[in-house]
């Protein structure tokens, strides 16, 4: 959906309180006091009552939005740019098209909804200059402290899963390169993704997902190497 499309679904602040109602009701309400299902919804405060207990829930409350005295419409617009924007948006950014004064509120609401979407790094792309490399983790269930990479003295099984490793970077500047005498990269972010196997089809898919098309991606001649992790 594009913006102009989701504006005209949405429209304002009553739309999208509207919908933010008609979602939690969907997904079924359940008085703390007594557990019935029954509510009826008191629109002057925003609130619904329980029909046997009259115990009150409001709009906001047990939801992201709880505590947060921002508008409506604020959330919903966020979070439908923070899933739709590839590149992820900043905070100001965020700021300036809601046209909200202050950053501080928008940067707290921000987090909260990057922390329910789970996992950021899954939806964050790596850009620029991406070193690329595959690796095995060895993985055990009876892990010992005196095994080494491929002298393995405890028991236990041992299994091998295919990853991918993926390294941002940056190119340190002119000067620091001259001065050391060697090339000076700036690690940013760093990937590990499991991969089914290590064949060209498996990179290729998760460097699509992983890394923005306009990076240069750097490669070892796909070189392995093995760590050693305790599961
Ligand atoms: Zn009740």
């Amino acid at each position: 959906m594009r913006l102009l499309e989701f504006s005209k679904q949405f429209g304002g602040e009553e739309a999208c309180k509207q919908y933010f109602k008609e979602f939690r009701e969907k997904q079924g309400l359940k008085c703390s006091k007594c557990g019935c299902t029954d509510f009826h919804w008191i629109p002057s405060h925003d609130r619904w009552q329980c029909k046997e207990c009259m115990k009150q829930i409001s709009l906001r409350s047990g939801t992201l939005l709880e505590a947060s005295k921002l508008p409506y419409h604020y959330w919903i617009y966020a979070i439908f740019l923070m899933v739709n924007t590839k590149k992820g948006i900043s905070a100001l950014e965020m700021q300036r098209q809601l046209g909200h004064k202050r950053y501080e509120p928008i940067w707290a609401m921000m987090h909260k909804i990057r922390q329910s979407m789970g996992n950021r790094d899954d939806r964050y792309q790596l850009d620029k200059i991406v070193e690329f490399d595959d690796a095995f983790v060895k993985t055990s269930s009876d892990y010992k402290e005196d095994d080494t990479y491929g002298k393995r003295k405890g028991r236990g099984t041992l299994s091998k899963t295919p990853i991918a490793m993926m390294a941002s970077t940056s190119k340190g500047s002119e000067k620091v390169q001259e001065k050391k005498n060697k090339k000076s990269t700036k690690l940013r972010f760093v990937k590990m993704k499991v991969i089914e196997d290590q064949t060209s089809e498996s990179f290729e898919k998760v460097v699509a997902t992983n890394v923005n098309e306009s990076s240069t991606l750097v490669t070892d001649g796909f070189r392995s190497y093995s760590i050693c992790i305790n599961m």
